[in-house]
Formats: structure tokens, sequence, C-alpha cells
């Protein structure tokens, strides 16, 4: 769909196009497209509030509004991927426009901005934790990803000369992001651990919430057993699973890498590309901006990537439970395997260090298909934090790390071959994150039905020194 339009800033005509999935987000998209060109705003540069410099920005970086200028005006800001564009959106809808989106941009100095901060930094979060009373201090993440977003409008009204000076030169975010703040970061490592009962019940929802996909339970189930990092855990592939000898290797982990840049030839300086300098050349236009490394049209793809590179992070081999392999065996079986000719090409392509997460042999995956992505990762648990009824505030997955370090420990294994299976660099670590944690006897504890006995005995008969040694170096 399209639309022809004069800028109410330029005074000249401009086209817009953009091609959507379907009637709603057309009609809702043409809608905005109205509001920000439409006469109402022609004349309203002068009594412009936050919120509509907020939209206007918005409207520039959305990547599905193609810029077909018939003139010679340009644009300066680079639209984003859709799924920022669409964080941006969101961070801007619940924090910016409820507490700052009125003020007048004549009224936003220094001294307005620097009060909406403040007022954000003391703000509660919206969500409030089961078991809990009040809501969490807003998280220091959010109030600096609010804070970078004011400071891109800002910038971009005084690129558009919508406002004079940028009222946030020299200002510092609030203070209540430093880290070392965070509430969160101050909790011990013990305390955030989810109890092996609780874990259960997690588990229990989600076996009652995805009866069809099993492998979101075994995923988290995995996580609280065997201590694997969140990565670890999403780029595992059933090649690494040996189910006779109940082991997991875990040699590798999903990575984030970004585009590149593909074109050949010279840079001229860190930013500009040789597709700039082509384009440049093209169009005769010598200050045409830098090309983003994602629309070159030579681009080398980013994306998510299985990464076997041993020398970021160390190798090992993991023991896992009866009960465990018996859910792994069932998610094996359970796989729908790959045409001959596809299952070929990837295992091709899985002969490279890093290789694209499309050509894993995953044993995770999302219910829609593909890789379970850190985000649906971090859903999953705090859908089960709060389908359980377990109080969320201050754990997240990397908790399921804390239960299974905490549970080795109660169940008496030494500390040692706990720092082999988690993978720590240092036994020290280890101490110093866990010394309130003794070792109770396997009583009838609940613990010896998650660490069976056998599972250590095997352990120590691995090892001529009662360890799970790294395999390799
Ligand atoms: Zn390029």
């Amino acid at each position: 769909m399209g639309l022809d339009y004069v800028d109410p800033l330029t005074k000249r005509t401009r086209q817009r196009s953009a091609t959507v999935a379907d009637y709603e987000e057309g009609e809702k998209l043409l809608a905005r497209w109205l509001l920000l060109t439409g006469e109402q705003h022609a004349d309203e540069v002068g009594s412009m509030t936050v919120a509509g410099l907020a939209m206007r920005w918005l409207d520039e970086v959305d990547p599905r509004i193609a810029r077909t200028a018939v003139s010679d005006h340009r644009f300066t800001e680079d639209a984003v991927l859709l799924d920022t564009w669409r964080g941006y959106e969101s961070e801007i809808a619940t924090h910016i426009l409820p507490g700052f989106g009125r003020t007048a941009l004549s009224a936003a100095d220094d001294i307005a901005v620097g009060a909406y901060l403040a007022t954000l930094a003391a703000s509660k979060s919206r969500r409030t934790p089961i078991g809990a009373t009040t809501a969490p201090p807003l998280s220091a993440s959010m109030i600096l990803k609010v804070y970078r977003r004011l400071h891109q409008i800002f910038t971009y009204g005084v690129k558009r000369k919508l406002i004079v000076g940028h009222p946030m030169i020299g200002m510092k975010p609030p203070k209540a992001m430093r880290r070392s703040e965070q509430h969160v970061a101050e909790r011990d490592p013990a305390e955030r651990a989810i109890e092996w009962e609780d874990l259960e019940l997690m588990l229990a929802w989600l076996h009652a919430t995805y009866p069809e996909h099993p492998a979101y339970r075994t995923r988290v189930r995995t996580g609280g057993e065997t201590g694997l990092r969140q990565a670890e855990a999403c780029g595992l592939t059933w090649d690494r699973v040996d189910l006779r000898r109940r082991t997991i290797r875990v040699l590798q982990q999903l990575v984030y890498v970004e585009h590149e840049h593909g074109c050949a030839g010279k840079w001229a300086g860190r930013k500009v590309s040789p597709c700039t300098l082509a384009a440049r050349a093209a169009s005769g236009n010598p200050k045409l901006a830098p090309i983003a490394a994602y629309r070159c049209p030579y681009r080398r793809d980013g994306g998510w990537y299985i990464d076997t590179d041993t020398k970021s992070h160390q190798r090992r081999t993991v023991p896992i439970s009866k009960g465990l392999a018996a859910d792994l065996a069932e998610l094996r079986h359970a796989r729908t395997p790959l045409p001959d000719a596809d299952a070929k090409r990837r295992r091709l392509a899985r002969r490279a260090s890093r290789y694209a997460v499309v050509n894993a042999d995953l044993v995770f995956t999302a219910q829609r298909g593909g890789h379970i992505s850190k985000s649906l990762d971090n859903t999953l648990i705090h859908r089960a934090f709060d389908g359980a009824e377990i109080e969320a505030d201050g754990r997240n997955v990397h908790s399921l790390r804390h239960t299974a370090a905490t549970t080795m420990i109660r169940a008496g294994i030494p500390l040692p071959e706990i720092q082999v299976i988690l993978g720590h660099s240092s036994l020290q670590m280890l101490e110093r994150y866990y010394s309130g944690v003794t070792a109770r006897t396997a009583t009838a504890d609940s613990v010896s039905a998650f660490v069976d006995v056998e599972r250590r005995e095997r352990m120590l008969d691995a090892s001529p020194h009662g360890m799970v040694l790294p395999d390799g170096n």
C-alpha cells in the first residue's frame, strides 16, 4: 500500500509505501501516517509535544516504510530491524508517553527531562510477582533503555530542526541503573535457586500447558538438573546426547552473530564500506550516509549460530539422571526426521566450527519450529513461575543453574565434581557462592529423588580419581 503526501516540515511532495502482513496491520499503519502527515499536524511544530516527536521518530525508523522521497530531502536515520522497532514502540508506549508525552517540546528542557528520569528511576515495575504484595522497582535495564530512547528522540528532533538544543547533552543516566545497586544482583545465589519442590511444580505446569510439546518441560528440567547455561541448553544438539551412557557433552553454544559487509574493495574509514563508496559514486552524492551492514547488497548473513569453537569455553561431560534420560528419549522418539536430501545438506553444513542454527539437529525446539530463542526461553521460565505460583522476583533462567548447584551440594557431591559438571572456571567461585549451603545426608529428602544415588555412584566409577574429567583438554 502507498500514500502520497506533503511533508509538513519541508512542504515537499513525498511518497511512502509499505508491505504489510494483513488488512488490520495496514489500517493501523495508514492511520498513523495520516496522523503524522495530516493537516492538523502541519502547523504544529511550535506546539508539538514529546509524544508527537516520539511518534515521528518511530515512523522514521520503521523498517516497513520504504522511503521513496521525490525530493532530494534525505533521511539520516537508519531504519531498524522490525523486532527492534517493536521494542522501541513498546518502551515509548509504556514509559515515555504516560509520564512525559504531554510535555510541550518548548518546555522539555534539561530540568524537565531530569525530573522525568528521576521519577522513572523511582517508579515501580508494572508487574507484581505472585506471592509478593508490591511490585519491584523498575528494572535498571529498562530505565537505561528509556533513557537511550529519549536521547535518540531528541537527537532526531535536533536533526529535523524541531527543537533548538538537545536537552540531554551531558546528562547521565539516572543513578538507579548502576548494576551494583540492582536488587537482583545483591541476592545470594543460593537464595535465587529454585527449590526442587518448586521446580517440580513448574515442570508439572509446563507438562499440563504444553502437552503436545514436551521440549519446553524437558528444557527446564535439563537446566535444573545439569546446570547447563542458557546458551548451552538452547544450542544442544542430539549428537551431544548419549542416552545409553546417560551423558551430555557440552562443547557448543548458541551465539548471535552480527551481519557483516560482504562487499569487496577498500574501506574509507571504519564505517564507510565499499558498497557505500559505490553508492556515493553512482548517486553523485559524496555525503550519502554509510550503508549499514544489514543493508549491504552482498551482506554475509548474521543471525543465530551454533558455535563449537572450544577456545571460548571449556568442554565437559555432564551425567544425567534416569528420569531426565527417559524424558529426552521420549523427545527424540517424537521428533520428525528430515527429508534425506535436506539431512545431508545440513550434515555437511555442521562440519564448520560455526554453523547456522537452521542446520542444527536441536534437542529443544520451539513449538512453531526452529530453535528456542533466548527471549522465548526467558518467557517460558517466567510463565512457569507464574503458572506454578512461584515467586519470580530476582529469579530468571540462570536460577536453574543455581538450583543444580545447590541440589548437588545438598546431595553431598564433592565440590570439585560439581565444579566440573557446571563448568565453573574456579573452585573458589563455587565455594564463595554457595558457602551457606551445607550437605544434607540423603535421607527422605526430595533431593535424593532428583540426584539419584545411582547417578553419583556412576560418576565416581567414571574416573579413577572419583571425578568426572573434562574430555580433551
Ligand atoms: Zn557492503
